[in-house]
């Protein structure tokens, strides 16, 4: 016995997979289950424990974790007819680190509370490369001890792991890291198109900015490949608008107008409308390019 806690994984997408990887390397117990079946052999083949349901995940472990896509996935894998809630005991804890509604966060976890489960949502920001790395921001809501009692699971994830109070409060945090996201790279597209117009050296620009006061990790990682025009995703346009999406909703929902989000929301629609919701945010520059009339790189 390792006396560590047996960890259930629900959902081994891009950011799942290598989350659980590195669970099981840091030498917890682990039950999977993937929708897709195919994409829990890596996991297998490692050492971790195959289920039929999320109901057995949760019959079988002490916290499970769930990486899936939007709300209603989280509500499927969580309440529906083969869900979490059908194989709770009490004691066990759901870790919810996709990203949705703080409103669904909230309802769910009243529903866990129900069966005596404790829940945290805890999203995180770093990418592909962070899930793969251990390097994630987590940002958590949820009770205190809860947080606490799960803080060495989400120490092998992430580096930086912030509780910010009761459930809804960690997705509440990810979505204002989302509307910062997204108007910092209306903002490079934006900067970068005057410089283009203007006949400015885009490489000497980005080069003498990114080092200034108006440095992002948008400009500095973005920039760049909006020059190259590499569009290969990191973060893809269509999980960006699902996320604006949750944000204007939430916003909605308190009565607060976001002009900015909304704008960038329908730059991303020009967007998705050329094709290209499959690849990274960069190509938000495509938007701007229909506005100039002109492409970023072409001289005049
Ligand atoms: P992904 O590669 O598309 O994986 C999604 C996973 O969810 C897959 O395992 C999928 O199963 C499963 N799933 C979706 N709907 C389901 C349902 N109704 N029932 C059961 N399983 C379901 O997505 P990802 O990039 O890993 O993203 C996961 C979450 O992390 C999202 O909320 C995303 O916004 C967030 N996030 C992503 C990034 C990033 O850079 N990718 C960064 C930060 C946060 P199948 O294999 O059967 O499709």
């Amino acid at each position: 016995m390792s006396g560590k806690k047996k960890i259930g994984f629900i959902g081994l997408g891009v950011m799942g997979k290598p989350m659980a990887m590195n669970l099981l390397k840091a030498g917890y117990p682990m039950v999977v289950w993937n929708r897709t079946r195919s994409k829990m052999n890596d996991l297998l083949a490692a050492g971790a424990e195959g289920a039929e349901s999320p109901k057995e995940v949760a019959e079988k472990s002490d916290v499970v974790i769930t990486m899936v896509t939007d709300s209603p996935d989280v509500e499927e894998v969580v309440l529906g007819p083969q869900g979490v809630i059908h194989g709770a005991h009490p004691g066990l804890i759901l870790i919810d680190m996709s990203t949705i509604s703080p409103t669904v966060a909230r309802k769910v976890a009243e529903k866990l509370a129900e069966k005596g489960v404790k829940m945290l949502d805890a999203p995180v920001s770093g990418g592909e490369i962070g899930a793969i790395k251990g390097t994630l921001s987590i940002m958590v809501g949820g009770p205190k001890e809860t947080f606490e009692e799960c803080l060495p699971i989400l120490e092998v994830l992430g580096k930086r792991i912030t509780y910010m109070g009761p459930n809804g409060m960690g997705q509440t945090t990810k979505l204002c890291n989302q509307v910062i996201c997204a108007l910092n790279i209306q903002a490079v597209c934006e900067g970068l198109m005057l410089g283009a117009k203007a006949g400015l050296d885009l490489k000497k620009l980005l080069n003498v900015v990114t080092a200034g006061a108006a440095g992002s990790w948008m400009l500095s990682n973005l920039g760049p490949k909006m020059v190259e025009r590499d569009f290969k995703p990191g973060f893809k346009i269509r999980h960006q608008q699902k996320d604006l999406r949750l944000v204007l909703s939430f916003a909605a929902e308190l009565g607060l107008p976001l002009p900015g989000t909304a704008l960038v929301q329908q730059m991303l629609r020009a967007v998705e409308a050329e094709g290209l919701g499959e690849k990274g945010t960069q190509a938000a520059i495509v938007a701007m390019e229909k506005l100039a009339g002109r492409k970023l790189t072409e001289k005049e």
